[in-house]
């Protein structure tokens, strides 16, 4: 038989086919009038898409250079500030943090949960000049209460900084209600598109920290990018392909609700999180332990296989059999769960090709009891439901 490439990690995600085709077709050069037009409809889509007032910027990155633009720009050598670290990305701000010359307090939580509101509360104290968090923990897909956290921060003259990269387009974030100061993205997560760029919304209370940042910048130099998107470029050669690509995309979000692109953010959250709730209903119902399942990502499902199997071994053999793609545990948490996305250009008949292909593997890689159609139709119960509503 043959096999068709299916990717179900939490980044890079699937891409859109419509996104590819306006990626081949971008060569225009980028101090043109039709590359500016380009660069600010998709300026003022990513602000739809994020919804928020605030400025948004697009930055030729991974995610991670967001997130270092967001320490670099904002603090000074020497400021204290509260990272809340549940997993590998919490720990990337703990990194950064210490790179840049910060005193980081940090709150912590056990691999596949979230943070106790109390401990935060104690811990947040006026000298802070930013708080650091995920809004979901990829690498364990666990979701942080950012609202909750928002309400501890506002009115403080502490920043709230929250990497969305897997939060947004998989749950609902209020930007300017809660007052984000900085909400991050990322293009090969939710927006279906290659990785290669960075998207961030900043407030004005960071506009203002960024005046008095001490911190040597270049590359990252967010006022520098500010100034030039208001114009419809950016300071350095911008990656015009991802560019026309995120463009389509989000045309193609807009047009799951009849050209509506807050609608079809909308549509997009409930895609995932419907996905996510069948995911999860199906893999239990094979016998495999939820990893996170007081606060589960709609982002991604991560599951541990029962004791004394490796998942490592589930993984190879999606991908030997199948050719579909999964992520195992990162850190210690390798060889114990794998993880599987929802994010992006995912729908229901792919989650139920996904639960097919595990309901083999479980029973002929790890020897689970399986009867075919188990997972598939615990999944199909929640499908149901959440249709009909
Ligand atoms: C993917 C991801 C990132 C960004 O990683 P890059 O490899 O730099 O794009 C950051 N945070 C979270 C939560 C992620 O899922």
């Amino acid at each position: 038989m043959i096999r068709k490439t299916r990717l179900f990690t939490p980044g890079p995600t699937p891409l859109l086919p419509a996104a590819q085709f306006a990626m081949a077709a971008a060569d225009i050069h980028h101090r043109t009038p039709e590359f500016r037009a380009l660069f600010l409809k998709v300026l003022a889509q990513l602000k739809i898409f994020i919804g928020t007032q605030n400025d948004v910027l697009l930055l030729s990155s991974s995610g991670t250079g967001a997130m270092e633009a967001s320490v670099s720009n904002f603090t000074s050598p020497g400021d204290k500030v509260l990272v809340l670290s549940a997993g590998k990305f919490g720990e990337r701000w703990v990194g950064l943090a210490k790179a840049f010359g910060l005193e980081a307090d940090v709150v912590t939580a056990p691999n596949g949960e979230t943070f106790d509101l109390e401990v935060v509360k104690k811990a947040l104290k006026p000298e802070h000049k930013a708080i650091y968090m995920q809004a979901s923990e990829t690498s364990t897909a666990a979701s942080h209460d950012v609202e909750a956290i928002a309400r501890l921060v506002k009115n403080t003259d502490t920043l709230l900084i929250v990497d969305g990269i897997t939060g947004l387009g998989t749950q609902t974030f209020d930007v300017d209600g809660w007052g984000v100061d900085i909400l991050i993205g990322g293009s090969q997560k939710a927006v279906m598109i290659p990785p290669g760029l960075a998207y961030l919304s900043v407030s004005e209370k960071a506009w203002a920290a960024a005046e008095t940042s001490k911190n040597p910048r270049y590359y990252f130099d967010l006022r520098k990018e500010r100034k030039n998107a208001s114009k419809g470029e950016s300071a350095y050669t911008p990656a015009v392909a991802l560019i026309a690509g995120l463009g389509a995309a989000l045309d193609y979000i807009a047009n799951q609700a009849g050209g509506d692109l807050e609608k079809g953010r909308i549509a997009l959250i409930d895609n995932a999180q419907v996905n996510a709730a069948a995911t999860r209903a199906g893999l239990v119902a094979l016998g495999f332990t939820l990893f996170a399942p007081k606060s589960p990502s709609a982002a991604a499902t991560a599951v541990a296989v029962p004791e004394g199997m490796n998942s490592g071994d589930l993984v190879k053999a999606l991908k030997t059999r199948f050719a579909l793609v999964t992520a195992n545990g990162q850190g210690e948490m390798q060889g114990k769960i794998f993880r599987v996305a929802h994010l992006g250009f995912f729908d229901y008949l792919d989650t139920v090709a996904f639960l097919g292909a595990v309901e083999h593997i479980a029973k002929d890689t790890l020897g689970l009891p399986v009867e075919y159609g188990q997972a598939v139709a615990a999944a199909q119960k929640v499908y149901a439901a959440a249709y009909k509503k």
